[in-house]
């Protein structure tokens, strides 16, 4: 099977990291591509792991070397998704998931095709504001920015051809692996499927002669 880029979009707060986190935990198939940002790391976030923190010089510098597959301004900073880091994990076997915003979303799958784009949208606007305000990260003036942005963010939804609820996380990682899993399975997915496809028939006209041999007398089916 050939490993494919997944993208997972929300409004911020809508779960996309901590989703991303139990599949990672959970499947040994998929693998993170870290993305590259000019914002500052938050609390315990580790560069290399969470982002690659660079400066804005160092970022507009490798865009315009064409190392990124697709970069968008969030919140005032720039982010964008390492070629490198696709190829990275894609060569290693494994699927590559990734947590970008709506703008970078679309210009990746016009860049990858091949791509599954799912959308978690939050059960409620309350429920979002408060898990913003539970991760103690912005102030009240970013909030709102949060806030302004996430009703933007949902007019992109008909761009994605899935959309998970995260109310229960553990329902939403669960919705999210089985559009994995069906994917993985598609027709258009499986390679070399005409050669797999010739070579059954071939077996069955080998086994329908050995038993034409075996009995002769047998009737020959119609249609
Ligand atoms: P945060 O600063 O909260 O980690 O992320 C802010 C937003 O940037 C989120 O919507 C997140 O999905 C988005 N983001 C993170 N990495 C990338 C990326 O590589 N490309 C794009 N376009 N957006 C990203």
């Amino acid at each position: 099977m050939t490993p494919f880029p997944i993208i997972l979009s929300s409004p911020s707060g809508g779960g996309k990291t901590t989703i991303t986190k139990e599949l990672l935990a959970r499947r040994s198939d998929l693998g993170y591509s870290v993305s590259a940002t000019t914002r500052g790391p938050r609390h315990a976030e580790v560069d290399g792991h969470d982002y690659h923190f660079m400066s804005h010089a160092d970022f507009v510098g490798r865009q315009q070397g064409g190392e990124f597959a697709e970069s968008a301004e969030v919140h005032g900073k720039l982010y964008g998704t390492l070629r490198c880091e696709v190829h990275r994990v894609l060569d290693s076997g494994r699927h590559v998931i990734m947590d970008i915003d709506v703008q970078g979303a679309a210009r990746f799958g016009d860049a990858f095709p091949e791509s599954v784009l799912i959308f978690l949208v939050p059960p409620s606007a309350e429920v979002l504001l408060r898990r913003l305000m539970a991760r103690r990260t912005e102030n009240a003036s970013d909030l709102l920015v949060r806030l302004e942005t996430a009703k933007r963010e949902l007019e992109a939804i008909p761009k994605y051809e899935y959309v998970v609820v995260n109310g229960d996380l553990e329902q939403a990682v669960r919705e999210t692996a089985a559009i994995i899993d069906a994917e993985r399975l598609k027709r258009t997915r499986a390679p070399a499927l005409g050669e797999r496809v010739r070579e059954l028939v071939d077996g069955l006209d080998r086994e329908i002669a050995a038993l034409r041999l075996q009995s002769p007398a047998m009737p020959v089916p119609r249609g």
